[in-house]
């Protein structure tokens, strides 16, 4: 479709007339029309170009049009669009073969998904069958997904094995900012959120308690980079207590942090790791499951009750292959890691050094929040209308920003560039500038 030959305002009228958009009340809806993308830049129908510091839903770790990535989807496309996930694919087998081989050395095996929600669908599944106990623990401050009845619902034998009567249980991870422990050190923080969960997980009973899952870095919650130290706690308490660890890298992983895996940075093995996004930026919908070879042995003999039509679809499992090759030949995996450390954190910190409004910068690769304040004192978070104008204002200038309560979260693809993040970085203050004033 020529995207000049139609104007955002066709495309937004219409959108408003047929399509119903997610986590929204429909009336007052405006939706931003865009046509078309490169790298960290998307534009509209009417000639606007926009930096994509979002990511889209921070996704799109490769940027947009990845040309390697289209090449091999369409390439693809005229081979075999679409297959059962019973046969063997050889580009499934790749795509899987891949992602192991950044994973950490106990991973022994793939199970793909369409996206993020139905990884940890799955991964919560594979923990309740291999402990036989069926409670989990997670954290309030994260997101995992949106699904959960389907299989309930179903009526025929594969509803069976899924039917738990206890759910789940949530705890508080460490957040020094907002400390609910009272803790003025990142080791206070730790050890504190640490005893929470143990204590936790003996008032529930551990024979109860099949997993514990949390996002190594959470990220729509607020990008709470955690201590090496809590990680490597919940992991004791994993071992301690024979519960499953899953950590959900959906957000976090290829690349997002500047490691293949976020827990790359804290020394930390789970026993099942889910992905999604990053993965292949999502160019074609897709995640999926990593999992360890001790939890992968629980199904050699005994069916595993799971599955999709469009597991390990041909068109996904292509542009995974093509999406990590780009990682390792182009080295997209360093510049993020070199952009958060000498162009995202310096620039950000200045930011704040400027601007009264940041309580907090934190992050690292390309995974950083700014955490907005009345004050610096009382740490109240501005208002959602004062982070209206905020948005407003940075769409204005041309940047297209992630925003979630009282905070920016500065995600750009990893893909970005030292002269992007200039111009971003000037955006920003720009937008804060008109704001105060
Ligand atoms: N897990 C995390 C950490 C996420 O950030 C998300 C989505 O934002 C999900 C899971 C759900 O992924 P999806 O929207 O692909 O189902």
């Amino acid at each position: 479709e020529d995207a000049t030959a139609i104007t955002n305002a066709e495309a937004v009228d219409l959108d408003r007339s047929n399509v119903f958009h997610s986590w929204s009340a429909q009336k007052s809806l405006n939706p931003l029309a865009i046509a078309g993308g490169s790298g960290s830049t998307v534009w509209d129908h009417d000639g606007n170009t926009y930096l994509d510091f979002s990511s889209q839903l921070v996704n799109t770790n490769i940027g947009h049009q990845h040309p390697k990535l289209i090449a091999a989807i369409a390439q693809q496309a005229t081979t075999l669009a679409t297959l059962a996930p019973s046969h063997a694919s050889h580009v499934r087998g790749q795509a899987a073969a891949k992602i192991l081989s950044h994973a950490p050395a106990n991973m022994e095996k793939v199970f793909f998904t369409n996206g993020g929600a139905d990884a940890n669908e799955n991964a919560i599944r594979m923990a309740r069958l291999h402990t036989g106990r069926d409670k989990v623990i997670s954290r309030y401050r994260s997101y995992h997904g949106n699904t959960g009845a389907a299989i309930v619902a179903t009526g025929d034998w594969r509803r069976i094995p899924n039917e738990y009567s206890r759910g789940h249980v949530h705890v508080f991870g460490p957040y020094l900012y907002r400390s609910e422990f009272w803790a003025e050190t990142p080791e206070q923080e730790t050890e504190r959120a640490l005893q929470h969960l143990r204590r936790t997980i003996q008032c529930e009973g551990p024979q109860s308690i099949a997993a514990i899952l949390l996002e190594t870095v959470p990220g729509t919650a607020g990008i709470l980079v955690p201590t090496a130290e809590y990680l490597q706690g919940v992991r004791a308490l994993c071992d301690d207590y024979g519960i499953v660890m899953i950590l959900d890298e959906v957000m976090a992983g290829f690349g997002r942090t500047g490691d293949w895996f976020a827990l790359d940075a804290f020394d930390v093995t789970p026993d099942l790791i889910t992905f999604a996004k990053g993965v292949n930026s999502g160019y074609v919908p897709v995640g999926g499951v990593i999992i360890s070879g001790e939890i992968a042995a629980t199904f050699d003999e005994r069916v595993f009750p799971g599955g999709l039509t469009y597991s390990g679809h041909p068109l996904a499992a292509a542009s995974v292959v093509a999406s990590i090759e780009a990682f390792e030949e182009e080295d997209i995996i360093g510049n993020a890691a070199r952009i958060g450390r000498d162009h995202l954190e310096p620039g950000l910190r200045a930011l704040a050094d400027k601007h009264d409004v940041i309580g907090e910068v934190r992050g690292r690769g390309v995974f950083w929040a700014l955490e907005l304040v009345q004050d610096r004192q009382s740490r109240t978070p501005v208002t959602a209308e004062y982070m209206g104008r905020v948005k407003a204002e940075l769409l204005r200038l041309g940047l297209l920003p992630f925003i979630a309560d009282n905070r920016i979260h500065v995600v750009p693809p990893a893909v970005v560039t030292p002269e992007e993040v200039v111009t971003a970085l000037a955006i920003y203050d720009q937008a804060l500038t008109a704001v105060e004033r």
